[in-house]
Protein backbone atom coordinates (compact mmCIF):
# COMPACT_ATOMS: atom_id res chain seq x y z
CA UNK A 1 0.00 0.00 0.00
CA UNK A 2 1.34 3.31 -1.05
CA UNK A 3 1.00 5.97 2.10
CA UNK A 4 -0.64 8.95 1.76
CA UNK A 5 0.57 12.39 3.56
CA UNK A 6 -1.06 16.64 2.98
CA UNK A 7 0.31 19.65 3.98
CA UNK A 8 -2.62 22.03 4.04
CA UNK A 9 -1.42 25.41 4.68
CA UNK A 10 -3.75 28.12 4.46
CA UNK A 11 -2.79 30.88 1.98
CA UNK A 12 -3.75 33.86 4.69
CA UNK A 13 -0.49 34.76 5.55
CA UNK A 14 3.58 33.48 3.95
CA UNK A 15 4.92 30.30 4.93
CA UNK A 16 6.71 30.45 8.16
CA UNK A 17 9.20 28.39 9.83
CA UNK A 18 6.92 26.54 11.88
CA UNK A 19 4.74 25.36 8.36
CA UNK A 20 7.80 24.44 6.73
CA UNK A 21 8.57 22.31 9.76
CA UNK A 22 5.19 20.61 8.89
CA UNK A 23 5.64 20.50 5.39
CA UNK A 24 8.89 18.74 5.69
CA UNK A 25 7.87 16.51 8.17
CA UNK A 26 4.95 15.60 5.53
CA UNK A 27 7.17 14.95 2.87
CA UNK A 28 9.56 13.06 4.85
CA UNK A 29 7.16 10.78 6.24
CA UNK A 30 6.05 10.25 2.81
CA UNK A 31 9.65 9.66 1.46
CA UNK A 32 10.44 7.18 4.21
CA UNK A 33 8.19 4.95 3.23
CA UNK A 34 8.23 5.61 -0.54
CA UNK A 35 4.79 6.87 -0.52
CA UNK A 36 3.08 10.07 -2.01
CA UNK A 37 2.94 13.65 -0.53
CA UNK A 38 0.13 16.00 -1.75
CA UNK A 39 0.09 19.62 -1.41
CA UNK A 40 -3.57 20.98 -0.57
CA UNK A 41 -3.89 24.63 -0.34
CA UNK A 42 -7.02 25.53 2.41
CA UNK A 43 -7.89 29.00 0.39
CA UNK A 44 -12.05 28.90 1.73
CA UNK A 45 -11.41 31.92 3.37
CA UNK A 46 -12.28 33.82 0.56
CA UNK A 47 -11.39 37.73 3.00
CA UNK A 48 -8.30 36.52 4.08
CA UNK A 49 -6.62 34.70 1.56
CA UNK A 50 -4.64 35.88 -0.76
CA UNK A 51 -2.57 35.59 -3.95
CA UNK A 52 0.34 36.65 -2.30
CA UNK A 53 0.46 34.05 0.43
CA UNK A 54 -0.75 31.43 -2.36
CA UNK A 55 2.29 32.41 -4.36
CA UNK A 56 4.76 32.67 -1.87
CA UNK A 57 3.40 29.40 -0.31
CA UNK A 58 4.61 27.81 -3.61
CA UNK A 59 7.82 29.40 -3.84
CA UNK A 60 9.11 28.37 -0.47
CA UNK A 61 8.08 24.74 -1.12
CA UNK A 62 10.21 25.19 -4.25
CA UNK A 63 13.41 26.79 -2.87
CA UNK A 64 13.26 24.52 -0.06
CA UNK A 65 12.83 21.28 -2.56
CA UNK A 66 9.46 20.31 -1.06
CA UNK A 67 8.08 18.91 -4.01
CA UNK A 68 4.80 17.26 -4.21
CA UNK A 69 3.27 13.99 -6.19
CA UNK A 70 -0.32 15.78 -6.55
CA UNK A 71 -1.37 18.89 -6.09
CA UNK A 72 -1.41 22.10 -5.60
CA UNK A 73 -5.47 21.29 -5.17
CA UNK A 74 -7.28 24.17 -4.44
CA UNK A 75 -10.12 23.90 -1.85
CA UNK A 76 -11.70 26.55 -3.71
CA UNK A 77 -12.16 24.19 -6.84
CA UNK A 78 -13.86 21.72 -5.14
CA UNK A 79 -17.06 23.23 -3.21
CA UNK A 80 -19.26 21.85 -5.31
CA UNK A 81 -17.84 18.74 -4.08
CA UNK A 82 -18.14 19.89 -0.35
CA UNK A 83 -21.86 20.84 -1.73
CA UNK A 84 -22.48 17.65 -2.09
CA UNK A 85 -21.11 15.94 0.33
CA UNK A 86 -23.22 18.46 2.81
CA UNK A 87 -26.79 17.50 0.86
CA UNK A 88 -25.73 13.95 1.57
CA UNK A 89 -25.36 14.31 5.33
CA UNK A 90 -28.58 16.61 5.50
CA UNK A 91 -30.20 13.50 3.63
CA UNK A 92 -29.32 11.30 5.85
CA UNK A 93 -29.88 13.18 8.94
CA UNK A 94 -26.66 13.66 9.66
CA UNK A 95 -26.79 17.10 9.65
CA UNK A 96 -29.28 19.62 10.06
CA UNK A 97 -30.46 23.68 9.06
CA UNK A 98 -29.97 25.95 11.81
CA UNK A 99 -32.07 29.31 11.59
CA UNK A 100 -30.86 30.56 14.77
CA UNK A 101 -30.27 34.43 14.69
CA UNK A 102 -27.03 36.26 15.33
CA UNK A 103 -29.09 37.78 18.20
CA UNK A 104 -29.99 34.44 19.65
CA UNK A 105 -26.57 32.95 19.69
CA UNK A 106 -25.06 35.61 20.99
CA UNK A 107 -27.25 35.75 23.82
CA UNK A 108 -26.83 32.07 24.49
CA UNK A 109 -22.77 32.31 24.34
CA UNK A 110 -23.15 35.54 27.47
CA UNK A 111 -25.66 33.45 29.19
CA UNK A 112 -23.24 30.35 29.23
CA UNK A 113 -20.19 32.57 30.09
CA UNK A 114 -22.12 34.26 32.99
CA UNK A 115 -22.82 30.46 34.31
CA UNK A 116 -18.72 29.68 34.05
CA UNK A 117 -19.99 27.25 31.37
CA UNK A 118 -17.99 26.57 27.79
CA UNK A 119 -19.97 28.29 25.14
CA UNK A 120 -21.76 25.98 22.79
CA UNK A 121 -24.55 25.36 20.64
CA UNK A 122 -27.43 23.79 22.62
CA UNK A 123 -29.22 21.73 19.85
CA UNK A 124 -32.25 24.43 19.37
CA UNK A 125 -32.73 23.57 15.76
CA UNK A 126 -31.54 19.62 15.68
CA UNK A 127 -35.11 18.54 15.40
CA UNK A 128 -37.25 21.04 14.15
CA UNK A 129 -38.18 21.82 10.10
CA UNK A 130 -37.72 25.06 9.03
CA UNK A 131 -38.07 27.02 5.63
CA UNK A 132 -35.19 26.22 3.43
CA UNK A 133 -35.86 29.41 1.61
CA UNK A 134 -34.91 31.42 5.04
CA UNK A 135 -30.90 32.21 5.70
CA UNK A 136 -29.53 28.99 7.50
CA UNK A 137 -26.57 27.45 8.24
CA UNK A 138 -25.63 23.69 8.15
CA UNK A 139 -24.82 21.79 11.41
CA UNK A 140 -23.34 18.33 12.12
CA UNK A 141 -24.82 16.36 14.67
CA UNK A 142 -22.52 15.24 16.88
CA UNK A 143 -23.36 12.40 18.69
CA UNK A 144 -24.55 13.26 22.14
CA UNK A 145 -23.28 10.36 24.27
CA UNK A 146 -19.94 8.59 24.91
CA UNK A 147 -16.54 9.48 23.35
CA UNK A 148 -13.88 9.84 20.65
CA UNK A 149 -10.26 8.52 21.05
CA UNK A 150 -7.48 8.55 18.91
CA UNK A 151 -3.88 7.54 19.67
CA UNK A 152 -1.92 10.36 18.30
CA UNK A 153 1.82 9.27 16.89
CA UNK A 154 3.06 12.03 19.01
CA UNK A 155 1.00 12.66 22.43
CA UNK A 156 -0.35 9.19 22.64
CA UNK A 157 -3.75 8.35 23.52
CA UNK A 158 -6.76 11.69 23.57
CA UNK A 159 -9.96 11.00 24.50
CA UNK A 160 -12.81 13.47 24.26
CA UNK A 161 -16.43 13.39 25.70
CA UNK A 162 -18.92 13.63 23.04
CA UNK A 163 -20.91 15.90 25.57
CA UNK A 164 -17.96 18.57 25.40
CA UNK A 165 -18.20 19.30 21.98
CA UNK A 166 -21.69 20.42 19.99
CA UNK A 167 -23.26 20.64 16.43
CA UNK A 168 -20.54 22.55 14.65
CA UNK A 169 -21.56 24.43 11.58
CA UNK A 170 -19.77 22.41 8.59
CA UNK A 171 -21.89 24.86 5.85
CA UNK A 172 -21.91 28.50 6.27
CA UNK A 173 -25.20 31.18 5.27
CA UNK A 174 -23.41 31.89 1.88
CA UNK A 175 -23.18 28.27 0.99
CA UNK A 176 -19.25 28.33 2.09
CA UNK A 177 -17.84 24.60 4.11
CA UNK A 178 -15.98 25.67 7.42
CA UNK A 179 -12.27 24.35 8.15
CA UNK A 180 -13.46 21.21 9.47
CA UNK A 181 -15.75 20.18 6.98
CA UNK A 182 -13.75 20.84 4.28
CA UNK A 183 -10.92 19.23 5.89
CA UNK A 184 -12.97 16.13 6.43
CA UNK A 185 -13.91 15.86 3.22
CA UNK A 186 -10.65 16.14 1.53
CA UNK A 187 -8.87 13.85 4.13
CA UNK A 188 -11.16 11.18 3.52
CA UNK A 189 -11.47 11.86 -0.86
CA UNK A 190 -7.36 12.66 -0.93
CA UNK A 191 -7.23 8.79 0.71
CA UNK A 192 -4.97 10.68 3.41
CA UNK A 193 -3.13 8.02 5.89
CA UNK A 194 -1.67 9.90 7.74
CA UNK A 195 -2.23 13.87 9.20
CA UNK A 196 0.70 15.63 10.30
CA UNK A 197 -0.14 18.72 11.55
CA UNK A 198 0.66 21.72 14.57
CA UNK A 199 -0.62 20.76 17.83
CA UNK A 200 -2.97 23.47 17.61
CA UNK A 201 -5.32 22.04 15.92
CA UNK A 202 -5.63 19.13 18.08
CA UNK A 203 -8.84 20.18 19.69
CA UNK A 204 -10.10 19.68 15.70
CA UNK A 205 -9.47 16.27 15.82
CA UNK A 206 -11.97 14.59 17.64
CA UNK A 207 -14.71 16.67 15.35
CA UNK A 208 -13.35 15.64 12.39
CA UNK A 209 -13.14 11.95 13.31
CA UNK A 210 -16.88 12.10 13.93
CA UNK A 211 -17.96 13.67 10.93
CA UNK A 212 -15.80 10.84 8.90
CA UNK A 213 -17.55 8.56 10.78
CA UNK A 214 -20.86 9.89 9.78
CA UNK A 215 -19.52 9.26 6.53
CA UNK A 216 -18.39 5.88 6.74
CA UNK A 217 -14.71 7.27 5.94
CA UNK A 218 -11.50 5.75 6.60
CA UNK A 219 -10.14 7.18 9.90
CA UNK A 220 -6.27 8.59 9.26
CA UNK A 221 -3.75 8.35 11.60
CA UNK A 222 -2.88 11.76 13.26
CA UNK A 223 0.36 13.57 14.73
CA UNK A 224 0.44 16.68 16.27
CA UNK A 225 3.82 18.18 16.07
CA UNK A 226 4.46 20.91 19.02
CA UNK A 227 5.02 24.32 18.44
CA UNK A 228 7.88 26.39 18.10
CA UNK A 229 8.65 29.20 20.51
CA UNK A 230 10.76 32.19 20.06
CA UNK A 231 14.06 33.08 22.20
CA UNK A 232 11.82 34.35 25.18
CA UNK A 233 9.54 31.29 25.50
CA UNK A 234 6.86 32.88 23.68
CA UNK A 235 5.25 31.38 20.69
CA UNK A 236 7.20 32.07 17.90
CA UNK A 237 5.51 35.00 15.37
CA UNK A 238 7.25 38.05 13.64
CA UNK A 239 8.41 40.40 16.57
CA UNK A 240 11.02 37.63 16.73
CA UNK A 241 12.64 38.85 13.46
CA UNK A 242 12.39 36.83 10.24
CA UNK A 243 10.01 33.88 10.48
CA UNK A 244 8.64 33.89 7.30
CA UNK A 245 11.11 31.28 4.29
CA UNK A 246 11.34 33.98 1.89
CA UNK A 247 12.71 36.22 4.36
CA UNK A 248 15.38 33.32 5.19
CA UNK A 249 15.71 33.09 1.32
CA UNK A 250 16.47 36.36 1.01
CA UNK A 251 18.56 36.91 4.09
CA UNK A 252 20.95 34.57 2.75
CA UNK A 253 20.37 30.97 4.23
CA UNK A 254 21.08 27.79 2.52
CA UNK A 255 17.77 25.11 1.79
CA UNK A 256 19.94 22.81 3.00
CA UNK A 257 20.71 24.54 6.56
CA UNK A 258 17.54 25.64 7.24
CA UNK A 259 15.90 22.19 6.54
CA UNK A 260 18.60 20.60 8.41
CA UNK A 261 17.69 23.18 11.20
CA UNK A 262 13.69 22.57 10.80
CA UNK A 263 14.36 19.05 11.06
CA UNK A 264 16.12 19.33 14.61
CA UNK A 265 13.87 21.74 15.61
CA UNK A 266 11.49 18.84 17.30
CA UNK A 267 12.55 15.64 16.40
CA UNK A 268 15.73 13.61 16.88
CA UNK A 269 17.67 10.84 15.64
CA UNK A 270 20.32 10.23 18.80
CA UNK A 271 22.63 13.13 18.94
CA UNK A 272 23.20 13.68 15.57
CA UNK A 273 23.08 17.68 14.16
CA UNK A 274 24.29 17.16 10.85
CA UNK A 275 21.95 15.51 8.21
CA UNK A 276 22.15 15.43 4.68
CA UNK A 277 18.89 14.91 2.68
CA UNK A 278 19.05 11.15 2.08
CA UNK A 279 19.84 11.15 5.50
CA UNK A 280 16.82 12.82 6.85
CA UNK A 281 14.59 10.43 5.08
CA UNK A 282 16.41 7.46 5.53
CA UNK A 283 16.20 8.52 9.69
CA UNK A 284 12.62 10.16 9.82
CA UNK A 285 10.24 8.69 12.50
CA UNK A 286 7.32 9.64 14.59
CA UNK A 287 8.34 8.37 17.36
CA UNK A 288 11.77 10.56 17.95
CA UNK A 289 9.03 13.65 17.68
CA UNK A 290 9.22 15.14 20.83
CA UNK A 291 5.98 16.24 23.29
CA UNK A 292 7.53 19.84 24.06
CA UNK A 293 7.68 23.08 22.23
CA UNK A 294 11.22 23.76 20.56
CA UNK A 295 12.91 27.16 20.76
CA UNK A 296 14.07 28.84 17.47
CA UNK A 297 17.84 29.15 17.88
CA UNK A 298 19.40 31.45 15.40
CA UNK A 299 22.59 31.00 16.72
CA UNK A 300 22.35 27.23 15.25
CA UNK A 301 20.34 27.95 11.89
CA UNK A 302 23.69 30.39 11.74
CA UNK A 303 26.05 27.35 12.81
CA UNK A 304 24.04 25.49 10.17
CA UNK A 305 24.05 27.86 7.17
CA UNK A 306 28.24 28.55 7.43
CA UNK A 307 28.60 24.34 7.55
CA UNK A 308 26.79 23.70 4.72
CA UNK A 309 28.43 26.87 2.86
CA UNK A 310 31.87 25.04 3.77
CA UNK A 311 30.44 21.81 2.44
CA UNK A 312 28.95 21.91 -0.40
CA UNK A 313 30.09 22.23 -4.04
CA UNK A 314 31.14 25.59 -4.47
CA UNK A 315 29.30 25.39 -7.65
CA UNK A 316 26.15 24.81 -5.44
CA UNK A 317 26.88 27.66 -3.31
CA UNK A 318 27.49 29.69 -6.09
CA UNK A 319 24.30 29.49 -7.46
CA UNK A 320 22.67 31.45 -4.40
CA UNK A 321 25.74 34.12 -4.58
CA UNK A 322 24.81 34.62 -7.64
CA UNK A 323 21.08 34.90 -7.24
CA UNK A 324 22.39 37.20 -3.82
CA UNK A 325 24.81 39.64 -6.08
CA UNK A 326 21.93 40.23 -8.53
CA UNK A 327 19.71 40.84 -5.70
CA UNK A 328 22.74 43.80 -5.12
CA UNK A 329 22.46 45.13 -8.94
CA UNK A 330 25.65 43.24 -8.76
CA UNK A 331 26.00 41.25 -12.77
CA UNK A 332 28.13 38.18 -11.52
CA UNK A 333 29.49 37.93 -15.20
CA UNK A 334 31.56 40.96 -14.25
CA UNK A 335 34.26 39.06 -12.04
CA UNK A 336 36.26 35.64 -11.42
CA UNK A 337 34.85 32.71 -11.05
CA UNK A 338 31.87 32.42 -8.46
CA UNK A 339 32.90 28.95 -7.06
CA UNK A 340 36.38 30.76 -6.56
CA UNK A 341 35.02 33.71 -4.71
CA UNK A 342 33.06 31.29 -2.36
CA UNK A 343 36.11 29.42 -1.30
CA UNK A 344 37.34 32.33 -0.80
CA UNK A 345 34.89 33.46 1.12
CA UNK A 346 32.48 31.21 2.95
CA UNK A 347 34.94 30.00 6.23
CA UNK A 348 34.35 34.29 6.55
CA UNK A 349 30.68 35.04 6.71
CA UNK A 350 27.79 33.64 7.75
CA UNK A 351 25.20 33.94 4.86
CA UNK A 352 25.27 34.26 1.42
CA UNK A 353 24.10 37.54 1.68
CA UNK A 354 26.86 38.57 3.65
CA UNK A 355 28.70 36.65 0.82
CA UNK A 356 27.55 39.11 -1.87
CA UNK A 357 28.09 42.30 0.29
CA UNK A 358 31.32 41.74 0.76
CA UNK A 359 32.51 40.18 -2.59
CA UNK A 360 31.35 43.70 -4.74
CA UNK A 361 34.89 44.88 -5.38
CA UNK A 362 35.15 41.15 -7.17
CA UNK A 363 32.74 42.84 -9.83
CA UNK A 364 32.52 46.06 -10.03
CA UNK A 365 34.90 48.55 -11.45
CA UNK A 366 34.22 50.91 -8.55
CA UNK A 367 34.81 50.17 -5.21
CA UNK A 368 33.32 52.42 -2.17
CA UNK A 369 36.48 53.27 -0.02
CA UNK A 370 35.31 53.30 3.39
CA UNK A 371 36.67 56.79 4.44
CA UNK A 372 37.88 55.74 7.93
CA UNK A 373 40.15 52.54 6.76
CA UNK A 374 41.59 55.25 4.13
CA UNK A 375 42.28 58.01 6.72
CA UNK A 376 44.05 55.09 8.39
CA UNK A 377 46.05 52.94 6.27
CA UNK A 378 46.58 54.77 3.13
CA UNK A 379 48.91 57.36 4.56
CA UNK A 380 51.76 59.55 2.73
CA UNK A 381 53.92 57.13 4.16
CA UNK A 382 53.19 53.58 2.90
CA UNK A 383 52.59 55.56 -0.90
CA UNK A 384 56.06 54.71 -2.05
CA UNK A 385 55.68 50.76 -0.93
CA UNK A 386 52.43 51.10 -2.59
CA UNK A 387 54.06 52.56 -6.04
CA UNK A 388 56.56 49.90 -5.80
CA UNK A 389 54.13 47.20 -5.90
CA UNK A 390 52.15 48.41 -8.62
CA UNK A 391 55.32 48.30 -10.69
CA UNK A 392 56.22 44.77 -9.92
CA UNK A 393 52.74 43.72 -10.33
CA UNK A 394 52.81 45.42 -13.93
CA UNK A 395 55.51 42.95 -15.14
CA UNK A 396 53.98 40.25 -13.54
CA UNK A 397 52.67 37.98 -16.29
CA UNK A 398 51.56 34.89 -13.36
CA UNK A 399 48.80 36.65 -11.87
CA UNK A 400 48.38 34.02 -8.99
CA UNK A 401 48.22 34.18 -5.40
CA UNK A 402 52.10 32.74 -5.16
CA UNK A 403 53.68 35.05 -6.88
CA UNK A 404 51.66 38.17 -5.41
CA UNK A 405 52.84 36.76 -2.33
CA UNK A 406 56.07 36.92 -2.94
CA UNK A 407 56.55 40.02 -4.53
CA UNK A 408 54.31 41.60 -1.19
CA UNK A 409 56.98 39.92 0.79
CA UNK A 410 59.85 41.51 -1.23
CA UNK A 411 58.54 44.75 -1.36
CA UNK A 412 57.56 44.92 2.55
CA UNK A 413 61.18 43.90 3.02
CA UNK A 414 62.65 46.57 1.27
CA UNK A 415 60.68 49.08 3.10
CA UNK A 416 61.45 47.37 6.20
CA UNK A 417 57.68 47.28 6.71
CA UNK A 418 55.64 44.36 8.65
CA UNK A 419 53.45 42.04 6.23
CA UNK A 420 50.36 43.85 7.78
CA UNK A 421 51.44 47.04 7.12
CA UNK A 422 51.86 46.82 3.95
CA UNK A 423 48.66 44.15 3.00
CA UNK A 424 46.39 46.29 5.16
CA UNK A 425 47.03 49.72 3.04
CA UNK A 426 47.08 47.38 -0.38
CA UNK A 427 43.42 45.80 0.15
CA UNK A 428 42.50 49.51 1.18
CA UNK A 429 42.96 50.62 -2.09
CA UNK A 430 42.00 47.31 -3.97
CA UNK A 431 38.94 47.20 -1.70
CA UNK A 432 38.04 49.63 -0.69
CA UNK A 433 37.85 48.25 2.73
CA UNK A 434 39.73 46.27 5.66
CA UNK A 435 38.11 42.89 5.07
CA UNK A 436 38.89 40.47 2.53
CA UNK A 437 40.22 37.15 2.00
CA UNK A 438 44.06 36.89 2.15
CA UNK A 439 45.79 39.55 0.13
CA UNK A 440 47.18 37.70 -2.64
CA UNK A 441 44.27 35.75 -3.24
CA UNK A 442 41.79 38.92 -3.22
CA UNK A 443 44.67 40.40 -5.86
CA UNK A 444 44.56 37.21 -8.04
CA UNK A 445 40.58 37.26 -8.38
CA UNK A 446 40.34 40.99 -8.89
CA UNK A 447 42.41 40.65 -11.40
CA UNK A 448 45.66 42.79 -13.06
CA UNK A 449 43.93 45.59 -14.92
CA UNK A 450 41.59 46.40 -11.87
CA UNK A 451 44.10 46.27 -9.53
CA UNK A 452 46.34 48.12 -11.17
CA UNK A 453 44.05 50.76 -11.66
CA UNK A 454 43.13 50.90 -8.00
CA UNK A 455 46.38 51.50 -6.89
CA UNK A 456 47.39 54.22 -9.62
CA UNK A 457 43.65 56.02 -8.54
CA UNK A 458 45.13 55.99 -5.16
CA UNK A 459 48.09 58.26 -6.47
CA UNK A 460 50.60 57.63 -4.73
CA UNK A 461 50.89 61.06 -3.20
CA UNK A 462 48.79 60.39 -0.92
CA UNK A 463 44.93 60.32 -1.25
CA UNK A 464 43.10 63.70 -1.87
CA UNK A 465 39.54 63.97 -0.53
CA UNK A 466 37.72 63.87 -3.46
CA UNK A 467 38.73 60.70 -4.71
CA UNK A 468 37.34 58.64 -2.71
CA UNK A 469 35.37 56.71 -5.25
CA UNK A 470 37.97 55.01 -7.33
CA UNK A 471 37.93 53.29 -10.88
N1 LIG B 1 -5.13 24.80 6.90
C1 LIG B 1 -4.69 24.57 8.24
C2 LIG B 1 -3.62 25.57 8.64
O1 LIG B 1 -2.99 26.16 7.78
C3 LIG B 1 -4.09 23.19 8.43
C4 LIG B 1 -5.13 22.18 8.44
C5 LIG B 1 -4.68 20.75 8.62
O2 LIG B 1 -3.50 20.47 8.45
O3 LIG B 1 -5.54 19.96 8.88
O4 LIG B 1 -3.41 25.76 9.80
Amino acid sequence: MTIRTRFAPSPTGYLHVGGARTALYCWLYAKNKQGKFILRIEDTDLERSTKEAKDAILESMAWLGLTYDEGPIYQTDRFARYDEVAKQLLEQGKAYRCYCSKERLEKLREDLTAAKQKPRYDGHCRNKTGDPSQPHVLRFKNPETGSVIFDDAVRGVVETKNDELDDLIIVRTDGAPTYNFSVVVDDSDMQIDIVIRGEDHIANTPRQINILQALGAKIPKYAHIPMILGDDGKRLSKRHGAVSVTQYRDDGYLPHALLNYLVRLGWSHGDQEIFSLQEMIDCFDLQHISKSPAAFNTEKLNWLNQHYMKTLPAAEVAEYLKWQLQQLGIDPTQGPALEAVVAAQCERVKTTKEMAERSKFFFTDTVDLDPEAAAKHLTVAVMPALALLARKFEALNDWRAPALHAIIVDVAAEFNLGMGKIAQPLRVAVTGNTMSPSIDLTLELIGKSRVLRRIQDIGTGGLEPERRRMG
